[in-house]
């Protein structure tokens, strides 16, 4: 049978880390200065991750990264949903209802770069009958210039050490320099990283929006895994450099997968005042949300994260981010 979810921690304090009515939502918790520095907000961070019911608690890492308005927080919302409704058939809500959780609509707010957790870090039981504590990791970057690139660099890398799952949320395609950046971004981590012979990361997964050729490759995750296994097939006739990124990518993780996603419609796309209903969603989109949400989640799925095949409670987890930070703080 698969596992269970239960009931999602509930805290002991009251802090800033709730809305005034109680609920959970984002903190930022890492934040790239205009001046390049990173500041960890280490009092939340604890918060978080030392609530009694979780310290303890093997953890289970998700991130989502990727550039600024490509959907990654109107994915996680859905993922919030998935959690929240713990993994029932009817997670995906009423065809009405506006989607909450981190913030995706477009307009004014400033796009910071760095790191958001969200505030409530949920209780599943396994079906091995182990309980395990998921944490939900929004991750952007601007990827737009020479420095932003490597604030996002930084950003990306310390993300990816700490998740054991990092979804990469890219827009249309995986191009070269999605590949370059990848490379860049692990090599940044790998640096500030123990050498072991194990590979340094766990999953990866190239999450494809507004894919177009389901005609080459059908949406989900077999033509997603077809799609991939020809993007970083190595080749004698290729150029070195692009060898390289290859050799590279597979060295670092444990696992890499890929899943082509859908449009979601215009609707999404392009109205000001869309506010994330299913109603104005496109079928196909949300056919393959039904199937990507609990590919990713579901409690058979979820990997407790490893540091040199060791794994890693929440307590242990705060400690990993306090000093990879310091590392990159130089
Ligand atoms: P983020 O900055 O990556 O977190 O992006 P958001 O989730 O805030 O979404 C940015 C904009 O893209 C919003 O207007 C969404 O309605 C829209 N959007 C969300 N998902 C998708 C998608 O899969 N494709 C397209 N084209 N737009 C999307
Ligand atoms: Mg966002």
């Amino acid at each position: 049978a698969a596992g269970s979810f239960t009931d999602k921690a509930t805290y002991d304090w009251s802090s800033e880390e709730e809305e005034p009515d109680g609920s959970a939502r984002p903190i930022q918790v890492l934040v790239v200065k205009d001046d390049h520095t990173f500041e960890l907000d280490e009092a939340a961070l604890s918060r978080i991750l030392l609530a009694e019911e979780v310290q303890d608690r093997e953890v289970v890492a998700i991130s989502v990264a990727g550039a600024f308005r490509k959907g990654k927080s109107f994915l996680m919302d859905f993922m919030l949903r998935y959690m929240y409704s713990q993994a029932s058939e009817e997670w995906l809500g009423e065809a009405e209802e506006p989607l909450t959780g981190f913030s995706w609509r477009g307009g004014s707010e400033r796009e910071t770069t760095g790191i958001q957790i969200w505030s409530e870090v949920f209780l599943v039981d396994k079906p091995d009958g182990r309980k395990v504590a998921v944490l939900l990791m929004d991750t952007q970057g601007t990827f737009d210039s020479q420095s932003t690139l490597r604030d996002s660099a930084t950003v990306f890398a310390l993300s990816t050490m700490i998740s054991s799952m990092q979804v990469y949320n890219i827009s249309q395609n995986v191009q070269e320099d999605d590949l370059q950046h990848l490379q860049l971004f692990t090599e940044y981590g790998r640096l500030a990283m123990e050498e072991t012979f194990l590979k340094p990361f766990q999953s990866m997964i190239f999450l494809v929006r507004d894919w177009s050729f389901p005609y080459e490759f059908g949406y989900g995750q077999e033509g997603g895994m077809k799609f991939l296994e020809k993007r970083l097939k190595i080749s004698e006739n290729q150029h070195e450099e692009l060898q390289n990124v290859r050799k590279h990518i597979h060295s670092c993780f444990t696992n890499i997968s890929c899943f082509l996603m859908p449009h979601p419609g215009l609707k999404v796309a392009t109205n000001p005042n869309f506010d994330g209903r299913l109603k104005e969603i496109d079928r196909e989109f949300i056919n393959n949300l039904q199937i990507l949400v609990p590919w990713l989640l579901s409690p058979k799925n979820l990997d407790v994260k490893e540091i040199n095949g060791s794994n890693i409670t929440c307590r242990g987890l705060l400690e990993y981010f306090k000093a990879y930070i310091k590392i990159y703080q130089g």
